[in-house]
């Protein structure tokens, strides 16, 4: 028998306890809103970490995904997917790739890159390349190998041996990289704006500088676009902002618009080593990711989409840089490119996550000290005049918090 005050306190779960949840739930969205269990409106500028790039129960996404649930869910990667195939056709059409992997999370998608930069060098024979370089504050996923390339302790400690070849080096720091290089390096693994990091947007030229290195030394350029990618800075992938060429990009997040789905885009030359037999998954690219991943591609190579991200996420980045004016005992820097926005605190970013949930505003701490504004791809001014309205309260009552506290 279960203990019955157990089941009265609020957390009481059979789910792990991996996760301090807010002790809130949702029961439908629509757009940028969120309705909760308790009937809550809520604005929702955290879009499921950056997943939910159409907003919640956008009208094409469900009808896509509805009218695909009907024919088939699910066939094997043993036989051809047509509806795979179109996406990836569209990836590469739309970026520096030739080829596409399909995966169902971030976190394959980052293996799967480290394995195709690994196996380039084995199949050129040199299997003694399989050293990545990385970088302080990185965050590329929980399995054995992203933990060890985040580098970050604590998702390491007691998991036994950190995996090999991950080697790193503080952020937007070239010369630090430049010393890094060895003869056993593969190639140089960065998140073009560090996300779980804080939203660390580089110096213009770090990315420039490392295709460049890569170049001198044949090694490979692989980014991690989980977070940045898929429309996230009003571009399809953030190293377009600066004029840079990767090799191999994972990516996630936005790709399916809410249902799990990532992939890892290679160029033939990066990818060669990848042939018959080298890697596989079950799900990854099934009919039925692959409908809501072409229905993301509509909304997404629709014409001036992009160009419309760039640009709200201008006017919302300027408003809150009106908000830290006005609030500067609270906020002390915004930061970010299109609609990957972040606000850097003096107060804890998790009391000021909690004061705008507070004003039923979503928002999302990230390390430095940063809440990151993520809004769904789809929010339009009304809704960011909402956010700032919202957000100004929190920055009140927060402020409310400082003076009594003296
Ligand atoms: C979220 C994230 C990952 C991991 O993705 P999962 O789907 O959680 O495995 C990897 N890299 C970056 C940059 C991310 O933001």
């Amino acid at each position: 028998m279960a203990d019955p005050t157990a089941s009265a306190a609020p957390t009481a779960s059979a789910v792990l306890p991996t996760y301090a949840r807010a002790d809130v739930a949702f029961e439908r969205g629509d757009g940028c809103w969120l309705e909760a269990t308790n009937g809550q409106r809520y604005l929702d500028f955290g879009a499921g970490i950056a997943v939910c790039c159409l907003g919640h129960n956008h009208p094409h996404l469900v009808d896509a995904l509805i009218e695909q649930g009907r024919k088939l869910w699910h066939v094997s990667n043993l036989f051809r997917i047509p509806q795979a195939e179109r996406l990836a056709t569209r990836l590469v059409e739309a970026s520096f790739a030739d080829f596409v992997f399909f995966t169902n999370s971030g976190a394959e998608a980052l293996e799967g890159a480290i394995k195709t930069a690994r196996k380039y060098h084995a199949a050129a024979g040199h299997p003694e390349r399989f050293h990545l370089i990385t970088f302080e504050g990185a965050f590329h996923g929980r399995t054995l190998a992203t933990i060890a390339a985040g580098g970050n302790p604590k998702y390491i400690e007691g998991f036994g041996p950190k995996a090999a070849g991950f080697d790193q080096v503080p952020f937007d720091d070239i010369e630090a990289v430049k010393a890094a290089i060895t003869s056993e390096t593969a190639g140089i693994l960065v998140e073009p704006i560090q996300g779980e990091g804080g939203i660390r947007v580089p110096s213009p030229t770090f990315l420039r500088q490392l295709r460049a290195l890569c170049d001198e030394h044949g090694i490979l350029l692989v980014l991690d676009e989980v977070q940045s990618g898929m429309g996230r800075t009003g571009k399809l992938f953030a190293h377009e902002l600066v004029g840079v060429t990767p090799d191999i990009v994972a990516t996630a997040k936005g790709i399916g618009g809410g249902f799990p789905l990532g992939a890892f885009l290679t160029t033939r030359k990066a990818g060669s080593g990848m042939g018959i037999g080298t890697h596989g998954t079950t799900y990854g690219g099934n009919p039925l990711a692959m409908a809501c991943g072409n229905a993301v591609m509509d909304v997404l190579m629709a014409p001036g989409f992009l160009e419309g991200v760039a640009r709200k996420g201008l006017v919302l980045k300027q408003r809150l840089a009106a908000l830290a004016d006005a609030h500067p005992k609270i906020i002390a820097d915004v930061r970010g490119e299109g609609m990957m926005l972040g606000l850097r605190t003096h107060v804890p970013n998790t009391d000021f996550a909690v004061a705008a949930r507070a004003e039923q505003m979503l928002v999302i701490p990230a390390g430095d000290n940063v809440v990151r504004l993520l809004p769904p791809l789809v929010a339009d001014e009304a809704e960011f005049s909402e956010a700032i309205s919202r957000l100004e309260k929190a920055c009140q009552k927060l402020e409310a918090d400082l003076a009594a506290k003296g």
